[in-house]
Formats: structure tokens, sequence, C-alpha cells
């Protein structure tokens, strides 16, 4: 929503697709198979669902994450045929995985199989949960004003 002003002629459902993008592929990745979260058996057996570093690189690792952006933004590109909107829907993409580095726990690959997962891990901690959970609020509302800010003060056509 903050980044539709920068780019008026990129659709918002598009914008809020691409930000979201990561997830969407990995629930079809999931879906497909391709990917899945492990949860660990001991967890189960103890009653709790502890979700463990799986096979997540195709949506969630750093590697494709950058594919996947510029997927979108050759693909808005095609379709839109405007530069400004096509970088700013990539950027819109990628910016998902930043976010996800910020709170994920180690568990977002840098490339594929074998290779370190990263995460800085807010979400590890009862405080940093808490934070993170502020930083949410705040992201949305703070997006949400820019967006009706911007679209109360554009001149109508
Ligand atoms: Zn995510």
């Amino acid at each position: 929503m903050a980044a539709k002003p920068l780019a008026p002629k990129a659709p918002l459902w598009l914008l809020l697709i691409a930000s979201e993008g990561i997830d969407l592929l990995f629930f079809l990745f999931s879906f497909i198979g391709l990917e899945k979260q492990a949860v660990s058996r001991s967890s189960i057996e103890r009653g709790i669902e502890v979700i463990t570093p799986g096979i997540l690189y195709w949506s969630q690792g750093l590697f494709m994450a950058i594919i996947w952006s510029i997927a979108a933004f050759l693909l808005t590109y095609f379709f839109l045929k405007e530069q400004r909107a096509a970088l700013i829907v990539g950027l819109v993409f990628f910016s998902h995985w930043i976010l996800d580095f910020i709170v994920h726990t180690p568990d977002l690959p840098l490339f594929f199989v074998g290779s370190p997962n990263v995460g800085l891990g807010l979400w590890g901690s009862g405080p940093g949960l808490i934070i993170s959970g502020i930083l949410e609020i705040l992201l949305l509302s703070g997006g949400l004003f820019v967006y009706l800010y911007w679209r109360k003060s554009r001149p109508t056509n």
C-alpha cells in the first residue's frame, strides 16, 4: 500500500499479491508437494508442533526469491509496459524476503540443499514476538495511512 504512490500505474491488488508472493508460492509448492515444512516427530509426541527447517528453498530461499522478484518485474513489464510499475512490483515482491529475514528463526536457505539457513529470529523469543507483532501493526497501519493519504491528495480525474 505504501508503494502505490511510487508506482500509480501498478494496480493495488498486484502490489498486495506481490507483497505476499513468496508465501503464495510456498502454499502452491507445498500443495503440489515440492516443499514442506518439517515437523519433528518428537515434538508431535510431546504435543507441541515445532516447525523446523524443511525444504523451503523454492519459495523462501534468497536465491529463488531474487529470481521470483525478477520474474515479477518482467511479467509486470510485459503486461503494463511501464518500467517504474514493474520495478516497484519487483521490489515489493523481494521486500517480503527482507521482512521474513528479520523475523524468521534461521530457516531461510540462501541457495538450495545444504546451503546455510538464515534469519535474525525476532520471532524466536517472547519479547521479540511482541516486538514483531507491534512492527506488523505499525507497518500495516503505516502502509494504509500512506495509501489513503495519497488517494485523498491525488487530483481527481
Ligand atoms: Zn513469508
